[in-house]
């Protein structure tokens, strides 16, 4: 008795604290838009350190499509954050370190790129810079990662609808030219606003114009160190981009700061960093799941740290090892949701993100 009663508290316990899956939807249909969500440095162990000390699950347990992607790069097992996004964006292994594009005439567009090019709209919403590897890889010709005032340059070159990220001290307090990045920007008719005009909840934002909000001069902070603005950036920025073409949208957005808990070695911000990217997953699978014409993808670039779970301490709390500063070559799941999910399941090359969204869209022969 006492132990039925044991088993059914412990079922209602597991029932309440995993989401529900999501609904279904006819996988026949061509998406009309399509949310890349990237968790830098974002393994399974990092959400498995999540889900562990999170009372509530996690939204990504909603997902029924599941896949594995290979991430090594061009020269090396051990991808980075550069080489990792341009096999993602462009469907092409880069040199760690690299976009792989310096032969302009020859590398492919960015599925962004692609998209826009055929009249789509396109939004990136990040926690880095705007010009930090993850997001310059679906806009920039540069070689090197490194190269921040370059990179900001090429963001001029294709324009980007709604924009949201660090990274304006690289655009209007240059040390290479004279140039003022965001100047030019405004007279390309953007709007371009920033941490200085207040938070981006409280902003004015209409989809008449492009709207670019720079959320740091450089990096962004931490969300343990107060840094608020991601979720309401992506909820703003769904409503945005879904208004500014018929046509349908892309939408990159990335948490980028996993990573950088991952190289701390530092497991409450990695746990922090991937809990919030969690709840935005949700939201952005909320807008899916009512929307049925909306790809969603939730993948990472690759693990950080070498990150375990080794146990559990007397208040429940995961005991957590890193084992790496760096980066590590371990296969990354990749979730996806909405008309061509289907295509995500199994194991493949990190390339293939790539190739899947094209041919999701109808936009490609079908990849191999
Ligand atoms: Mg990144
Ligand atoms: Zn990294």
């Amino acid at each position: 008795m006492y132990i039925r009663l044991f088993i059914f508290l412990i079922a209602t316990f597991v029932s309440c604290s995993t989401p529900s899956p999501v609904r279904s939807v006819s996988n026949e249909k061509t998406p009309k838009n399509v949310i890349l969500m990237i968790g830098d440095g974002m393994g399974l162990s990092q959400i498995s350190g999540a889900l562990y000390s999170s009372r509530r699950g996690l939204e990504l347990e909603r997902f029924q499509v599941i896949g594995l992607q290979k991430t090594s790069c061009k020269d090396n097992l051990v991808t980075d954050s550069a080489a990792a996004a341009a096999a993602m964006a462009r469907g092409i292994k880069a040199e760690k370190n690299t976009f792989g594009t310096d032969d302009k005439a020859k590398a492919p567009l960015s599925v962004l790129e692609e998209m826009k090019k055929r009249g789509w709209s396109a939004g990136i919403v990040v926690t880095s810079s705007l010009t930090h590897a993850t997001p310059a890889a679906f806009v920039t010709y540069q070689h090197q990662r490194s190269m921040y005032e370059e990179i900001a340059k090429d963001f001029l070159n294709i324009d980007v609808d709604f924009m949201v990220g660090g990274g304006k001290e690289y655009f209007d307090r240059r040390s290479n030219d004279e140039r003022n990045l965001i100047e030019e920007l405004k007279q390309k008719d953007a709007i371009v606003k920033s941490y200085l005009d207040g938070d981006i909840m409280d902003l004015n934002i209409s989809p008449q114009k492009r709207f670019i909000y720079f959320s740091a001069d450089g990096e962004p902070l931490s969300r343990s160190a107060g840094r608020t603005y991601f979720l309401p950036a992506c909820e703003r920025g769904i409503i945005f981009l879904e208004r500014r073409s018929e046509k349908g949208f892309f939408f990159l957005v990335e948490g980028s700061q996993i990573d950088w808990g991952g190289h701390a070695n530092v497991d409450e911000m990695v746990v922090d960093e991937t809990i919030e990217f969690d709840e935005v997953v949700g939201k952005m699978l909320d807008f899916a799941e009512k929307d049925g014409e909306t790809l969603v993808i939730v993948t990472a670039d690759h693990e950080t740290g070498g990150f375990s779970i080794t146990g559990e301490n007397d208040k429940g709390k995961p005991i957590v090892e890193f084992i790496s500063k760096d980066h590590t070559a371990t296969m990354i799941p990749v979730f996806a949701y909405g008309p061509g999910s289907e295509k995500f399941a199994g194991i493949y090359e990190n390339t293939k993100i790539h190739d899947k969204i094209l041919e999701a869209l109808r936009l490609n022969t079908p990849a191999e």
